[in-house]
């Protein structure tokens, strides 16, 4: 029977805080209707519990399917994997078919709240042969606990210092087999050593509008949920590439539609819902129009440091990176130049601004 330990990380309040170096700011005023469309809290209920329920993800699926089979027939447990790749793409959801295709013991950590090696170890001496740890948001472990990790990633082995000076030495206790799966929307900040042992690396993209429909299918099935494939497919177009997204949205259809609608879900309920909460028809949602204006009105569309951009909104800059810049970038309507953010002419016309002219050429003479 397959183990599960949740640590509490501060997931919360690191997507609400600002970075250390900016200065306390006053929250913005919440939105009329407070809804998130990054909200975990419905991620549990309407996780693939197999690898066959996974939707989409075809390459990365395909690849996993090769590696739980070779680890299978060879009764060895799965090389180290890294699953990299924006938020509500399927990373933890990846992360726990895993074990349960194996029929391993699953162990849950959050990164940032393993903030000394001590913290880490229970982990480690719980894990059994063949079993999955995973480490979620692997790019914010602190060095410590990422340089006491190398040795076990590499020889299963955990080096214990004890005393100081003179009297140091260094116990070395032996580790059963076991698989680090870690997650990460963020690659780039991963170190070489700790990149490098991981032996298999997945990279989740962006999912199409056609595999975003099916997920909000079957989760309506899930929900037992009347839904119209016509308002599947306009759930899914405002989605963002999305899974997580599209749950959430279709969440609130589902309550729009009890309420105003005798609970069936069709275009129309949808598109109504959709229009109430102010996602617009490509999925850009009041943060990202948000972010779009203070390029184009403070900044004169850019270019403009993602810091500045992020003390002008009062929002964490790693929320804009993580959350924000992925889709507008994938989108068209930003660019990343060296020298900053520029908003693009496609999120103009998208926002119904006129383009301002090119200024003429004087002639000199
Ligand atoms: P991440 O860990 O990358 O932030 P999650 O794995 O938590 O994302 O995914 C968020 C939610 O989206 C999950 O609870 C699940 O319901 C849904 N989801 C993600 N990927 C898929 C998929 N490939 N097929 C079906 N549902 C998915």
């Amino acid at each position: 029977m397959a183990r599960q330990r949740i640590i509490n990380g501060d997931d919360e309040s690191r997507k609400t805080s600002a970075s250390s170096d900016e200065p306390p700011r006053k929250p913005p005023a919440p939105p009329a209707i407070e809804f998130r469309p990054d909200d975990e809290k419905h991620d549990d209920e309407l996780r693939p519990q197999k690898l066959d329920d996974v939707v989409g993800q075809r390459k990365a699926v395909e690849r996993l399917r090769i590696m739980l089979d070779a680890a299978k027939k060879r009764n060895e447990p799965l090389g180290h994997l890294l699953f990299d790749g924006p938020p509500g793409l399927g990373k933890t959801t990846f992360a726990t078919v895993i074990p349960k295709e194996l029929g391993v013991d699953f162990q849950i950590a959050s990164a940032p709240a393993l903030t000394a090696p001590k913290d880490v170890l229970p982990y480690l001496t719980n894990a059994s042969f063949g079993s999955v740890l995973f480490l979620d948001e692997i790019h914010r472990l602190p060095p410590a606990v990422e340089e006491f990790l190398y040795p076990v990633m590499e020889d299963f082995r955990v080096d214990i210092a004890l005393g100081e000076g003179m009297n140091a030495r260094t116990i070395n206790m032996p580790l059963k087999k076991f698989t680090v799966i870690g997650a990460t929307t963020r690659s780039g900040l991963l170190t070489a050593p700790l990149r490098d042992r991981f032996v298999n690396r997945l990279h989740l993209d962006f999912y199409d509008d056609d595999d975003l429909a099916e997920i909000v299918d079957r989760n309506a099935r899930k929900l037992r949920t009347e839904i119209e494939s016509d308002a599947s497919a306009e759930i899914s177009k405002r989605s963002r590439g999305t899974p997580r997204k599209a749950n959430n949205l279709l969440y609130w259809c589902r309550d729009y539609a009890d309420s105003r609608a005798k609970g069936r879900i069709s275009v129309d309920v949808a598109k109504l819902a959709l229009e109430m909460i102010e996602v617009d028809h490509v999925g850009l949602d009041e943060l990202d129009r948000k972010y779009l204006l203070t390029l184009i009105n403070i900044f004169a569309g850019g270019p403009a440091g993602l810091t500045a951009i992020a003390h002008s909104m009062s929002c964490p800059s790693d929320t804009l990176e993580d959350e924000i810049e992925p889709f507008l970038l994938r989108v068209g309507f930003l660019q990343r130049t060296p020298r900053g953010r520029v908003v693009t002419s496609a999120a103009l016309a998208h926002l119904g601004i006129a383009i301002p002219e090119a200024p003429s050429q004087g002639t000199l003479f």
